[in-house]
């Protein structure tokens, strides 16, 4: 590796070798440093999830959360978005994944025996989790061993990873039979999964957060939001805006009877602070169950 460095410093000119070697070798031990911390997190008990909540723009209400993995190795908090890509790459993914599934698994037990209104906990899988073919058959477990009824449980899938697996409505069938409910995260990012959609019923669509970022800026964003919701509302699913900041956001989606995700009614939070979210909007009972 530091070989690597010294070729790529000596094209750059005798001046720069210093800066480029440096730079190099920061980058190489910060991942191998993540990729040997996330070897053992499980045990060390350094992985934690926050929830966001989901809520209807016209009753203000809660319909459900979003668990988000959060790391916090001794070397400082590592953001999902750098330390997911080496997990999958190094296949670690799977028993954090299972972790992640498990513990959302268990909030949603605490949170019943808390007699908190009941809302749906969505978890986000991977492509590696979703191609492991005893995917289907760890959740089934996970969910029978925590106890937990399957409809309160919903598992997010990018639309890319549905690209990227091979039988992805096969399985998504197969998931949809355990009774979990099923997501498309990040929908309208470049990828299209109207052909999975064709095949199996998806029960919630999440428009990515840069539609609502941009409608404001783009009329044809909005535009493209618009057809999008309408899309949802045709083949039925629940439809979630990813990323909504602002009340006048909020106000242009009451109109469209949708449900909202994003810092505007709350950053993601740990289980314990969630209080003030639940006082303020209190979930409807038995939303979810069916
Ligand atoms: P995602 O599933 O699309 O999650 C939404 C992301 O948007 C979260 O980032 C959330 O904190 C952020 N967010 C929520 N509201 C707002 C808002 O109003 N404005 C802005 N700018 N951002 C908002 P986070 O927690 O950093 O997670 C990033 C991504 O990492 C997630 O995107 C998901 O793809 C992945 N991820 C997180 N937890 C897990 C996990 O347990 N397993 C897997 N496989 N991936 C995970
Ligand atoms: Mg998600
Ligand atoms: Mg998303
Ligand atoms: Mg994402």
């Amino acid at each position: 590796q530091s070989n690597q460095a010294m070729l790529l410093a000596k094209k750059t000119g005798k001046n720069n070798y210093q800066f480029y070697t440096k730079e190099l070798h920061e980058k190489i031990t910060r991942k191998q440093q993540i990729e040997w911390a996330l070897r053992n997190a499980i045990v060390q008990d350094e992985f934690s999830l926050v929830y966001q909540p989901q809520v209807d723009v016209v009753t203000d209400k809660i319909t459900g959360m979003e668990a988000l993995l959060r790391w916090n190795p001794a070397f400082g908090v590592v953001p999902p978005d750098e330390f997911i890509p080496i997990a999958e790459e190094t296949g670690l993914i799977l028993p954090i994944g299972e972790w992640v599934l498990r513990e959302a698994c268990r909030q949603i037990k605490k949170w019943e025996k808390q007699e908190l209104p009941k809302v749906r906990v969505s978890v986000n899988v991977s492509a590696r989790q979703f191609k492991d073919k005893q995917f289907t058959s760890k959740v089934k477990a996970i969910v029978e061993e925590e106890k937990v009824q399957p409809c309160d449980l919903e598992i997010e899938i990018t639309e890319s990873v549905m690209l990227d697996v091979e039988g992805a409505s096969q399985l998504i069938q197969e998931l949809k039979e355990l009774g979990v409910k099923v997501a498309i995260d990040d929908f309208g990012t470049g990828y299209s999964s109207l052909n999975v959609m064709k095949n199996v019923e998806i029960d919630t669509l999440k428009m990515d957060k840069s539609m609502i970022n941009d409608v404001s800026e783009n009329g044809r964003m909005m535009s493209l939001l618009i057809a999008m919701i309408r899309l949802g509302k045709d083949l039925n699913t629940q439809v979630i805006i990813e990323g909504v900041e602002t009340k006048e956001q909020k106000e242009f989606l009451k109109e469209y009877q949708v449900i909202a995700q994003g810092y505007f009614y709350s950053r993601p939070l740990p289980a314990g602070r969630l209080q003030q979210v639940w006082e303020k909007h209190g979930a409807v009972l038995g939303v979810t169950s069916e």
